[in-house]
């Protein structure tokens, strides 16, 4: 068994996170309930911070908030040093309202509305990362509407594609993402900012996909997105103080990922960076990566009720938890893969291979196929490892299932960060029409 940041099995045999009894948490805050090791979330932001500390260069390490937006991940990405990357008008409240350094929020996407940008404008955030040519004409009109002149790093796709699950690569050529580089419209787009009044251009992003296990597909990107500036510089007479090599760095979900440290892939990207620009004689610009999976990934764990179980002989055993795909949709979307264990029982002995299947009313609703167990009782816990990126943030109410409570835990203490959503939360936003009640009582 696997076991990250914290996580131990204590004297009972029982998984222990953050100093935190798993058993005591499920009877506090009740199952299913996400745990966050807070100690691993702050060690991999410290991992980020030192490894470009020790580069020599200027930089920022920009927590892709999307895998994890809730204020106390903001609080902590505050405390850490870090910046922030925000894909919605949702993200960007999260992150005002933790009062999170506007300077250091980025503003991502592929279409970002007028009254998203008036929004990030009027908050003065750091940057906004334009993706394309409508939305560079749209942020320099609203921008110059309030007389203010908006930060932007284009985004552009250098061509290279990480090797990777298909679904979440953007770096290859066919991305609804970003100016190209190989079919000159990122030049275009260049030259076309240059000529905005109300944008200051900083320099390029790129973002090649995500799970990346090798440092093989950043050095290209760096040597491609180097090649560029050189180009521009040169032809135009522009020169980038800013690149932003994105996110992307993998976790280990499963024995089969094999995930380097964050100082290699780090070293890996400044390294590249700085012989790529010296060699061109060209100022070292400020290096910004995002990396979102990789800063929460692993110091999320899930706990889980078992509550029934179906043997079909020859066939399969399912046991069947008290969440699924409405708490953790990444098994259904991407075939994701899971390790867990009896969170009550850490310590028994392996027995039977079973399917951890959720209670949603989809065939496709499986958490963990062919997962190896001690024998599972109704009531045991079961903690699903690696949790803690695009899950809660991908959490639905499928089936108008409540979304679980986020507790942090750390030295042995747990704090709520995200209540549970209650029956009345459900119903919230729900409203029956006048005309409808009307016909109900005139039956
Ligand atoms: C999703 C995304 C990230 C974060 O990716 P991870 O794989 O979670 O590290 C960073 N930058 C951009 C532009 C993204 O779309």
């Amino acid at each position: 068994m696997y076991l990250h940041g914290t996580s131990k099995i204590n004297a009972q045999g029982h998984l222990e996170i953050g100093g935190c009894d798993t058993t005591d948490l499920a009877k506090q805050y009740g199952t299913p309930l996400y745990i966050v090791d807070e100690a691993l979330v702050r060690q991999r932001a410290r991992e980020y911070v030192e490894s470009f500390r020790a580069s020599g260069l200027k930089f920022q390490v920009a927590y892709a908030s999307k895998a994890f937006s809730v204020m106390a991940m903001c609080a902590i990405a505050e405390q850490e040093d870090l910046s922030l990357d925000v894909v919605s008008d949702g993200e960007l409240y999260t992150a005002l309202k933790a009062g999170f350094p506007v300077q250091r929020i980025h503003f991502h996407g592929n279409n970002k509305t007028p009254d998203e940008i008036n929004m990030a404008l009027d908050a003065n955030i750091g940057c906004f990362v334009v993706d394309n040519f409508v939305e560079l004409q749209l942020l320099n009109a609203l921008a110059g509407d309030k007389g203010k002149k908006a930060n932007v790093l284009l985004r552009v796709t250098p061509g290279v594609e990480a090797h990777t699950h298909d679904y979440i690569s953007t770096g290859q050529q066919d991305s609804k993402f970003g100016f190209d580089l190989a079919n000159g419209s990122a030049y275009r787009a260049i030259q076309e900012t240059d000529a905005l009044t109300n944008l200051e251009l900083l320099g390029v992003h790129s973002h090649i996909g995500s799970q990346i296990f090798e440092v093989e597909g950043f050095q290209m990107a760096a040597a491609k997105v180097a090649e560029f500036a050189v180009q521009i510089r040169s032809e135009l007479d522009v020169t980038f103080r800013v690149i932003n090599l994105g996110g992307g760095f993998g976790i280990r979900y499963t024995a089969e990922d094999k995930p380097l440290p964050v100082a290699q892939y780090i070293k890996a990207i400044t390294d590249a960076i700085k012989t790529n620009f010296s060699e061109a004689n060209y100022p070292l610009p400020e290096i910004w990566v995002e990396p979102g999976r990789s800063m929460v990934g692993d110091a999320g764990t899930t706990l889980y009720t078992i509550g029934t179980s179906k043997d079909i002989p020859g066939v399969r055993k399912y046991i069947a938890v008290d969440g699924g795909m409405t708490d953790n949709p990444r098994p259904a979307l991407y075939e994701s893969k899971y390790e867990a264990v009896i969170a009550n029982r850490a310590n028994a002995p392996i027995e039977e291979t079973v399917t951890v299947a959720g209670k949603c009313c989809e065939s496709g609703d499986k958490l963990i196929i062919d997962c190896e167990l001690p024998k599972a009782e109704i009531g045991d816990l079961l903690a699903v490892f690696c949790t803690g990126a695009y899950n809660y943030a991908m959490a639905s109410n499928y089936n108008r299932i409540r979304r679980p409570a986020v507790v942090f835990v750390k030295d042995g203490q747990s704090d709520v960060a995200v209540k549970r959503e209650s029956l009345d939360d459900i119903v919230g936003n729900d409203v029956i029409p006048a005309r409808m009640k009307q016909a109900s009582t005139a039956k």
